[in-house]
């Protein structure tokens, strides 16, 4: 049998593994199942490619592999949960990074030889340019959210017009890569430059909350640069792979832009997070703070029957899910029914509290998503908020010089009792004041979520 065709039949086979992968990913219950099919699904393809294409040099290959597994390796050793986000984004840049490196050596070799088509040059053109751009503009994202740069909007005046000066320009470039062969590495080189400086400034004006979405559509351009490399080198394993992260990535970020009522426009050039000059002067609010013990907020659990958990960032930070997990036990125990609310975007990636949840073993009948949850606040007797912030932040609904104005939110302050628990009276992620803690029915319980539930545990113990 043809040995391409032998290499066709296994990336069919990789790509319906790589589908049902997808498909289980889309529930906590199914999703390490749905991990383990979609790499058996990647082995595939790449021993299909390393069996039946070509020739290949394997010296090169497990040099890549070594490197690349050590630095894979220490990455998964050393960063935190809370890191992730970061951590994909880099990763984004870097498949970005490679599908264009590959498509450059191809543009070389083949230009070398003399063996270019309009095909060719066109792809070639493609993948270098949504190739760079996701990593200048992942390497930003990056930097914005290891705090390297400012994670606040960075505009300047007449940021559109450049972007659309650059983009046609470098539109401009790329069909004169293919119809001006003459001057076709200058051409080239034009593309690469300014995909690189479009990377950079349509990354930087975006900051505060939606710096998630901006990852996810990174990750899809990722993958679009992966399948016009896969058009490049005519492999259809990397055309499907490719399309495949390239439509999912979309896919996660129409979703995240629902969760937070924003269209994907607004989000890449609204510049939404800016810090803006306040009719107030920039003034804090002043609000009515009550601190409570945890003795305190025990009494107020123990005549409570209805109460529901909402876990944000700071239960992350805290690797508080056993503890959370420990307190709703005994309320249950108790027979008080115990929810938890989970907001789309809470935490720092998508699905960020379900896994942490799972990982406490929380039954996923119990995580409620938004829209089913906020109707139940109504006669919530207690909302106990671990760690989170924006997502319970009244300002979303209202006030329209908001950061996060326009964001569905948590309605936990519907419920009798707002039990708030958080270290201090920072600000979260988009870095604003939250309304929310000076209302009547709020209390604040302060101290770390890990400390404050196991101390909650024992109070309530010893009522
Ligand atoms: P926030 O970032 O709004 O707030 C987290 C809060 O946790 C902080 O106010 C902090 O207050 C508190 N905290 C930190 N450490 C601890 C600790 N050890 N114990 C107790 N509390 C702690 O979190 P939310 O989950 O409410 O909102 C998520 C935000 O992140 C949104 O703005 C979202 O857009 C953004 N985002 C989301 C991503 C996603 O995909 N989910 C990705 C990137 C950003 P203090 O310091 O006082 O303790």
């Amino acid at each position: 049998m043809d040995k391409l065709f032998i290499a066709n039949l296994l990336y069919v086979a990789a790509a319906v593994l790589f589908i049902l992968g997808l498909k289980k990913l889309s529930h906590p219950k199914t999703a390490r199942n749905g991990n383990a099919l979609a790499s058996v699904g990647m082995l595939i393809a790449i021993v299909a490619t390393l069996a039946f294409y070509g020739e290949i040099d394997y010296k090169l290959i497990i040099l890549g592999m070594i490197i690349g597994s050590i630095i894979g390796a220490l990455f998964a050793i050393k960063i935190e949960m809370t890191q992730m986000p970061q951590m994909v984004a880099l990763f984004n840049g870097f498949g970005g990074g490679a599908s264009a490196l590959v498509a450059a050596a191809e543009f070389y070799s083949r230009t070398g030889a003399g063996e270019t088509t309009t095909f060719l040059i066109s792809t070639i053109a493609l993948s270098v340019f949504v190739g760079t751009l996701t990593l200048t503009g992942s390497l930003i994202a990056f930097a914005k959210l290891q705090g390297l740069i400012s994670g606040q909007p960075i505009v300047f005046k007449g940021q559109q017009v450049f972007n659309a000066i650059m983009a046609i320009a470098m539109v401009a470039f790329a069909v004169g890569m293919v119809l001006v062969p003459v001057n076709i590495y200058m051409y080239f080189l034009g593309v690469v430059i300014l995909a690189a400086v479009l990377g950079v400034t349509l990354t930087i004006p975006i900051g505060g909350a939606d710096m998630p979405v901006v990852i996810s559509l990174l990750n899809s351009y990722s993958g679009v640069a992966a399948a016009a490399t896969g058009f490049v080198l005519m492999n259809n394993g990397l055309i499907i792979a490719g399309s495949l992260v390239g439509a999912s990535g979309l896919i996660l970020t129409m979703i995240m832009c629902k969760g937070m009522n924003r269209s994907l426009a607004n989000v890449i050039f609204g510049a939404v997070g800016l810090v803006q000059e306040d009719a107030s002067g920039g003034a804090q609010q002043q609000m009515n703070i009550k601190s409570y013990s945890t003795e305190e907020a025990a009494m107020i659990l123990d005549a409570a029957e209805k109460i529901i958990v909402v876990p944000g960032y700071g239960l992350a930070v805290a690797q508080a899910q056993h503890a959370v997990r420990e307190v709703a036990d005994f309320l249950e125990g108790q027979g008080k029914k115990v929810l938890y609310a989970i907001h789309p975007v809470a935490g720092r990636m998508p699905g960020h509290m379900n896994v942490l949840l799972a990982e406490a073993n929380i039954p996923y009948e119990q995580l409620k998503d938004l829209d089913e949850i906020n109707p139940e606040f109504e006669d919530c007797d207690v909302a106990i908020v671990l760690g989170a912030n924006d997502v319970v932040n009244p300002a979303a609904r209202h006030d329209k010089s908001s950061p996060i104005y326009g964001m569905p939110i948590l309605d936990v302050d519907k419920s009798k009792t707002v039990l708030i628990n958080k270290r201090t009276m920072n600000p979260g992620f988009a870095g604003i004041q939250n309304e929310l803690f000076g209302f009547d029915n709020s209390i604040m319980v302060f101290g770390d979520a890990k400390q404050m539930l196991q101390q909650l545990l024992k109070d309530l113990k010893d009522l």
